[in-house]
């Protein structure tokens, strides 16, 4: 860290490194020295990733340290979920306001849940003192060329997604809302809040997708914009069914279909994969992904042309000029 007050930050490193601590044979030298040094195993492709959330934009302010720590690895597994690959090594940008150790304990300590059932080992970082915000840098390893990309969709491949959509941003509106003592629907908007703030990168679902799929991305910006860039990248369209979007018991509960369509099509944060496979695969897909205990739905098709068109529940297509969640916007 630099402009800080050196005694204090070094405590900091020290204890986030106390409690991200993980063996690997693979890291031969880890948190404490100018840079990592990491053994990528021979066979292996890396596959590396970095997101940052900026507090305010990507999570709101207030939310719990723990949940923040949680959520800065999630969306990065989650893009290692979407290649295929299987996470090894982390390192963390930590930019905070002040020197914070309740903080920095409460934020390693959702990291470090999110780790350690993964076996991955946080080897550096940096931590420099100013606005909230938090960046992550994941490297996994996948047999040579074997990732999935967003490339390779095919026409008439069938597209599916992981678990329910629209979730997070339910999750969002609920925090949004002031709270009642009285609320009856307490646990549904305590879980739509849990989608938002404790997503579960589909990593599992991933590998197994590998040999099956032949174009996968995470859903990040909303399955609108997300499935948009699957066709962009393999020269292709889609179509998919709004009566067959999975979502939520919660979901439904607390939004009329309209608005819970609006957030499964353009809500972002779910971290799901969406992917497409040929139809010979379908299958065996659904069955590989039951045996993990991975929701899945097939909810359209790769069409020839460009982008994504809905139909609506009577079969018109839908107005989809808003796609979903633009950072600029
Ligand atoms: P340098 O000035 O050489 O970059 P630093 O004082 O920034 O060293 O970091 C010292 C050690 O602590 C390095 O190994 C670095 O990777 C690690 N480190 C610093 N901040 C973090 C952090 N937030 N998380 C994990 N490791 C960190
Ligand atoms: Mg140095």
């Amino acid at each position: 860290m630099k402009a800080g007050e050196p005694v204090l930050e070094f405590r900091l490193i020290e204890r986030i490194r106390e409690l991200t601590a993980q063996p690997r044979d693979d890291v031969r030298l880890g948190i404490g020295d100018d840079a990592a040094l990491l053994a990528v195993p021979a066979g292996k492709e890396l596959a590396v990733a970095i997101d940052t959330l900026v507090e305010g934009v990507h999570f709101p302010r207030g939310t719990a340290a723990a949940d923040i720590g949680w959520k800065a690895l999630a969306v990065n597994l989650s893009d290692l979920a979407a290649m295929g690959a299987s996470p090894a090594w982390a390192l963390l940008a930590l930019t905070l306001p002040t020197a914070d150790p309740a903080f920095v304990e409460g934020f390693a300590a959702g990291f470090a849940q999110l780790a350690q059932p993964h076996r991955l080992a946080l080897v550096g970082g940096d931590t420099t003192r100013g606005p909230l915000c938090i960046s992550v840098a994941v490297h996994g390893f996948v047999p040579p060329g074997k990732a999935l990309t967003r490339a390779g969709a095919s026409v008439g491949d069938a597209v599916l997604v992981t678990g329910t959509l629209g979730d997070a941003a339910a999750g969002l509106n609920a925090l949004q809302q002031p709270r009642r003592d009285d609320d009856p629907h307490a646990r549904a908007r305590d879980f739509l809040i849990a989608r938002l703030n404790r997503p579960l990168p589909r990593l599992a679902a991933g590998t197994a997708l590998r040999a099956q799929a032949s174009a996968c991305i995470d859903i990040s910006d909303g399955l609108l914009a997300d499935l948009g860039h699957i066709c962009h990248a393999s020269g292709v369209g889609a179509e998919i069914d709004a009566a067959l979007l999975p979502r939520s018991p919660a979901l439904l509960q607390l939004h009329d279909d309209a608005t819970a369509l609006h957030f499964a099509l353009s809500g972002g944060d779910d971290y799901e994969l969406c992917f497409s496979v040929p139809t010979h695969r379908l299958a065996d897909v659904q069955a590989d992904l039951a045996r993990l205990g991975c929701g899945v739905t097939r909810i359209g098709r790769i069409v020839e042309g460009s982008g994504v068109r809905v139909r609506g529940h009577d079969g018109a297509w839908l107005p989809t000029d808003r796609q979903g969640w633009e950072h600029f916007a």
